[in-house]
Formats: C-alpha cells, sequence, structure tokens
C-alpha cells in the first residue's frame, strides 16, 4: 500500500491503483500518517475536525481509464480560471455510481480531493456512505459539470465553465458501463441532463420516484442552501431514504 499527499494532507491508496486526483507517492508511511493530523488542523477544513481522510482503496476492481490521463491534462480555458488548471475527476470501469456535480471549490482545488468541505460532508451523510466508499473509485465516479476551480464570485463560486461537460463528458460518461446511479446535483447538472422532464430543480428533485432507480436530481449540499431544505423537509423524509436504499442495493 502506497501513501500518498494530497496537498497537505494524506490517503492510503492501494498498490498500484491509477492515482485518483493527480495524486503523488508520499513515501513514509508512519511519518505521514503523523504529519496529517497536523497537517489537516492547519488546514481548517471543516471534514478534518474530528478524522482526517485515510483512503484504503480495493484497487483489484479499479480499472483506469485513459481518457481520464487526458482530462486530467486538460488545459482548455485556463485563461478563464483564477489559478492554474488542476482538474479534479475520478472514475474507473467498474464505477457503480457517478456523482455529476458542479465544480471544484477552493479547497478541493488547494488539496486535490473533490468534495473535501462541509458540502462533500453533507452529501455522503445523504447517500449514507463513508469516506472510503466515497472516494473508492471502483464504486463512485465523481464526474462534475466543471473539472477545475472556476474561481470566487458574489455570493459563491463562479459556474463551471461552460467549455469542460461539452468536452468531456461525452468522451467519459459512455465508457461507465457499469454505471447504474446517476446522481445529479444541483442547477448546472440539471439544466445539461434533465431540463426536459421537469421544469425546475425542485420539481426535478421532487421526481425522484420517477427518475429512479438510475437517476436522480438533489440539491447541492452546500450550506448555504440551507434555506431551500427548510422549505422542502420533504426532501430529506421522502427523497433521502429512497436514495439512500438505492446506494445500498448497489455498493451492498
Ligand atoms: S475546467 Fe475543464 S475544460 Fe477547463 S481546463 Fe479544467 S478540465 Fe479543461
Amino acid at each position: 500500500m502506497n501513501v500518498l499527499s494530497i496537498g497537505r494532507t494524506v490517503a492510503r491508496v492501494g498498490g498500484t491503483s491509477e492515482f485518483a486526483f493527480g495524486l503523488k507517492p508520499y513515501n513514509g508511511g508512519m511519518t505521514a500518517s503523523r504529519r496529517s493530523d497536523s497537517s489537516l488542523r492547519e488546514i481548517g477544513c471543516p471534514c478534518f475536525t474530528n478524522s482526517e481522510i485515510r483512503l484504503s482503496l480495493p484497487n483489484r476492481r479499479t480499472i483506469s481509464l485513459s481518457v481520464l490521463k487526458e482530462a486530467r491534462a486538460c488545459r482548455v480555458c485556463e485563461h478563464a480560471l483564477p489559478n492554474e488548471p488542476r482538474p479534479l475527476l475520478a472514475a474507473s470501469a467498474s464505477s457503480r455510481i457517478v456523482i455529476i456535480g458542479q465544480a471544484p471549490g477552493r479547497i478541493a482545488h488547494e488539496t486535490g480531493v473533490p468534495w473535501n468541505d462541509a458540502s462533500g460532508k453533507r452529501l455522503r451523510g445523504w447517500l449514507g456512505v463513508s469516506d472510503e466508499q466515497f472516494y473508492d473509485e471502483a464504486l463512485i465516479a465523481l464526474v462534475p459539470m466543471g473539472f477545475c476551480y472556476p474561481g470566487k464570485a458574489k455570493g459563491g463560486d463562479m459556474a463551471p465553465r461552460p467549455e469542460c461537460a461539452p468536452l468531456w463528458h461525452p468522451q467519459i460518461l459512455p465508457k461507465l458501463r457499469k454505471v447504474e446511479l446517476t446522481v445529479y446535483i444541483g442547477n448546472y447538472p440539471f439544466a445539461r441532463y434533465l431540463r426536459e422532464e421537469a421544469e425546475s430543480l425542485t420539481e426535478g428533485v421532487r421526481a425522484a420516484g420517477k427518475l429512479l432507480p438510475t437517476r436522480i436530481l438533489l440539491p447541492h449540499p452546500s450550506p448555504r442552501n440551507q434555506m431551500w431544505l427548510a422549505r422542502h423537509r420533504w426532501f430529506e423524509r421522502d427523497v433521502l431514504p429512497m436514495l439512500r436504499r438505492r446506494v445500498t442495493q448497489l455498493l451492498g
């Protein structure tokens, strides 16, 4: 098992697996583990308040996709990004679930780990999966609308770069032949994939019973979305149990 450095965080990743998020090998397991404890606290990420992410990825089920290497080297819209491009995505030919979110946030960009913030923590709770399951690309693919952090806007982040999904999704998604559930998160995936099936995001979320077992639309799990959750109590009461049942069926 290798120990990998993710920026200043540390993940344990099985033997010959392709590194999920552009990570590089980190030598010295015990040192790395101890180092992570203080480094993670320094980052101040809510995910790491009580436990840092240490991933043991069962790579025997992982089949790497060569297109991922091309996507991770992409610089198509670097002129419009606030930082160097750092595409964050994960997928394998054996993934059972694909999560199509919006775009990485600042912490994800800095640490190289997607969904590495309070939104990700809430999303894992909604799905009923552990950190290890969530970051195991043999189980769950993470293919957002924009692979790179788009920068800050008033009241949140900028929209995912519009070049990204039209360029990469048609090359990646059809290769995920074992996927049986696509989880769309937020307005941008809704606009691209479900606009013809529902008039609004809320109606699309409410249609979970019709979209399942193969698709589901979720609101963004950001803490900024608290108002939506408070106004639509049926989401946690009715939709999340359906989602968790389906995820459990697929991941076992
Ligand atoms: S956002 Fe997408 S299209 Fe733009 S550089 Fe990153 S991977 Fe390429």
